[in-house]
């Protein structure tokens, strides 16, 4: 009788002659995840990941698992060779300890038998567990429609016995569908973003601009924890931090009041083009959403689009702030995302921004700014954090 945990992965099932690769890549951001925790091996068996050999306490490291994108469910089983008695063993065991922590006044058995060579079939292994479960615990009934829990028998080359299945967020494991650069600012919308966008399969960097002196050293602090809180579902990631006080400067000594927002905006998706086409990197990642505020509107997209070649990816295009909040406190970057110190946009911010800008009109107010000079001296001084 083994400890495992097994792990069901949903939609990579589907890739067809991807699926290894898939799976490879699941198995090893599974690794990095339970690090350090006192396992001893990891092995695919038809269709599910098992872990072998836990620590006596697997609830934290159920909870690093759930962030694993691609986890569809994980669930602690008991595992016994191909025996009726080792299995009724277990079936008892397993359902004694779901009763100790949880109301259970009724059940119901699924068997599913994977291998077919087994003699007995899926219905009768399941009546006959029943039995077992009505014979040796107290005070519990079976109900086919709505039981209080199931008993999951998974018959395959060992047998699994479980009762629960943790949800993790389904979605694709890191890694497996290209790197993207996020804009990560210090607010609530772009960490959501970039969740989103690695749960696709995104590897993901960040980058974030500020105006230093006249942005605070705490605010930069906060966008590196927001990156940190990141990496507990991406791994490991860079982040760059851009200063554009000057840029900011000069605009506001050149251009328009009301077309700060946007120009600034195409600034940042210069900088981080030119950062991502360094390393390597595909995409561009925003938080922005449609009509969220005045610079989000479609033309001002359109027009912020213009600035570069790259693609951007807005995964908050059609939300709301409310359902952009939820995630936020889902993903726990909501509470540092609320912290009150100054984003760099908030120093320029004109009363009236433009609401409606015309490229042609902006690239003419561009005209009075030495842009390529500007941008390579923001990168120059660009500094990169390696967030773990
Ligand atoms: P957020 O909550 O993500 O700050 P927001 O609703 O405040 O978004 P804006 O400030 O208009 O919206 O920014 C829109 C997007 O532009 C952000 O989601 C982010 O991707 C990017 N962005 C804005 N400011 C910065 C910054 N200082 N550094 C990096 N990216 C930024
Ligand atoms: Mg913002």
């Amino acid at each position: 009788m083994e400890r495992v945990l097994s792990i069901s992965f949903g939609e990579i099932a589907l890739k067809g002659k991807n699926r290894k690769y898939f799976e490879d890549k699941l198995i090893s951001r599974i690794k990095k995840a339970i690090e350090g925790t006192d396992y001893k091996r990891i092995y695919k068996e038809q269709g599910k990941i098992y872990i072998e050999s836990l620590e006596d306490d697997i609830a934290p490291v159920i909870a690093r698992l759930r962030k694993v994108f691609g986890i569809v469910y994980i669930s602690p089983c008991i595992r016994v060779e191909k025996d009726m008695e080792e299995i009724e063993k277990a079936v008892i065991k397993i359902m004694e300890e779901k009763k100790a922590k949880a109301t259970v006044n009724t059940f119901k058995v699924k068997t599913n038998r994977v291998d077919k060579n087994f003699p007995m079939k899926s219905p009768d292994i399941s009546r006959k567990m029943g039995g077992v479960i009505l014979k040796n615990i107290d005070g519990i009934r079976v109900d086919l429609h709505n039981p209080d829990t199931y008993l999951f028998i998974d018959i395959k080359q060992k047998v699994y016995v479980y009762t629960d299945r943790v949800e993790g967020y389904g979605g694709l494991p890191v890694g497996t569908n290209g790197r993207g650069l996020l804009l990560l600012s210090g607010g609530i919308d772009s960490p959501v973003a970039g969740f989103l966008m690695a749960k696709r399969g995104l590897e993901i960097s960040g980058i974030h601009f500020h105006s230093y002196p006249f942005t605070s050293e705490r605010a930069e602090e906060k966008v590196k924890e927001l990156a940190r809180i990141l990496t507990s579902y991406t791994g490991r990631m860079k982040l760059y931090s851009v200063n554009i006080l000057e840029i900011q400067k000069e605009i506001s000594a050149k251009c328009p009041e009301d077309e700060m927002t946007i120009l600034s905006r195409r600034f940042m998706m210069r900088i981080a083009e030119k950062v991502a086409q360094r390393e390597n990197i595909d995409v561009l990642i925003t938080g922005e959403s449609l009509g969220q505020v005045a610079s989000q509107t479609v033309q001002g997209l359109t027009v912020t689009n213009a600035a570069v070649d790259m693609p951007i990816l807005r995964p908050l295009v059609g939300l709301d702030k409310a359902e952009i909040i939820e995630i936020a406190k889902d993903i726990e970057t909501y509470e540092t995302s609320i912290l009150p110190y100054d984003d760099c946009c908030t120093l320029f911010l004109p009363k009236h921004p433009v609401t409606k800008p015309i490229l042609a009109d902006i690239e003419r107010s561009e005209g009075n700014i030495a842009i390529d000079l500007l941008v390579n001296r923001a990168l120059e001084n660009m500094k990169v954090y390696d967030i773990d």
